[in-house]
């Protein structure tokens, strides 16, 4: 039985056209900035954000690690989403790496944060009191429902960092999901923050490495972060090389994933034990929930699943993640919804 894996667009495997860009790239020593193929990706990066360099990094999470490490020093104070990857599910890496102290406020279920509330976490000068530097916003938001973040918000938050003297960073692991989602340019959703990582490992496919972009001063500076961090990596061209090809190739096939995800999502509001949460699916994500007197459980659902060839994350005792990538077809849509209906019945 073939397995249908909706757990993450992380599980995507490389194309075969990745697989032979890797065998055949150019390489050389990305210490010395001198991989061909690191430079070629870090250019184009650079320029479908809008920005001036960039820097190839292992992962997301070493992505935004020295991406705030390099804009703040110990001690300082970060304003965040209490829904944040970077809070939940970054081991805590700023605060135990960085001496950097996160201050949460409330994400709303569209992903943003309040205006008011940012101004309100904003610390005064005072000796009691750590200084804050940086806001940060994810788009899109992971655990809001892969919720897209628009360019008139995200030029709010821009605005209010830039007049209180903050920098702005964005974790945009999935930005060109939403840059889809919302018909804009990536760099336009971009354009307001002063540093940006986005993920090749994710709904692009790739299998390795991220991408943090910001001005040719700020990108000098993260690249020694970089290294601090042992992020350093030799003839990596060979996994950049897939990476130009996930831009070329998946990129412009993202808006399948979220039609998908729509087709799902009708699928499964047929099923009664289960509810879509409102506005899914935004993106690529379809999130939905057993009602609390359900006798199974998402993990003991997500169990019986399996036995059907299906894999979806229970992300909490009575919620599912399911996300639709490029090895999913239309066919699989059926099959997942099958598989539900097998386990919970349908009308
Ligand atoms: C996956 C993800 C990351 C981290 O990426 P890794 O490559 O897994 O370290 C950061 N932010 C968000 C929103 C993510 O979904």
């Amino acid at each position: 039985m073939k397995t249908i894996d909706l757990r993450s667009d992380t599980v995507t495997k490389p194309t075969p056209a990745m697989r032979q860009a890797m065998a055949s790239a150019p390489v050389g020593d990305d210490v010395y900035g001198e991989d061909p193929t690191v430079n070629r990706l870090e250019e184009m990066s650079a320029n479908l954000l809008g920005k001036e360099a960039g820097l190839f990094l292992p992962s997301g999470t070493m992505g935004n690690l020295a991406a705030i490490l390099t804009h703040c020093g110990r001690g300082d104070e970060i304003i965040l989403g209490d829904m944040a990857h970077t809070f939940l599910f970054e081991v805590g890496g700023i605060a135990a790496l960085g001496g950097i102290h996160p201050h949460t406020i409330p994400n709303q279920s569209d992903g943003t944060l309040r205006l008011d509330d940012i101004k309100n976490a904003i610390r005064a000068e005072n000796d009691h009191y750590p200084p804050t530097r940086l806001v940060t916003l994810e788009n899109t938001h992971n655990r809001c429902g892969g919720a897209p973040l628009s360019v008139e918000y995200t030029h709010q938050v821009g605005d209010l960092a830039q007049s209180e003297g903050l920098k702005l960073h964005l974790d945009g692991a999935r930005l060109f999901n939403a840059a889809v989602a919302l018909d804009v340019e990536p760099a336009a959703l971009a354009g307001p923050v002063d540093s940006v990582t986005f993920c090749l490992s994710k709904g692009l496919g790739a299998p390795v490495g991220s991408v943090l972009c910001g001005s040719g001063d700020f990108i000098k500076r993260a690249r020694r972060t970089r290294k601090m961090l042992g992020g350093g990596m030799r003839q990596a061209g060979i996994i950049a090389a897939a990476g130009i090809v996930a831009l070329e190739t998946i990129l412009p096939r993202l808006g399948e994933d979220h039609t998908r995800a729509q087709l799902l999502a009708q699928r499964l509001a047929e099923i009664p034990r289960l509810q879509l949460e409102p506005g899914t699916p935004a993106t690529n994500m379809v999130y939905c929930t057993l009602s609390d007197d359900d006798p199974l459980n998402a993990p003991q659902v997500a169990e019986k699943l399996r036995q059907y060839g299906v894999l979806v994350s229970a992300t909490a005792q009575r919620r599912f993640r399911l996300v639709l990538h490029y090895w999913v077809e239309d066919s699989h849509i059926e099959k997942v919804a099958q598989a539900f209906q097998n386990v919970l019945g349908s009308r």
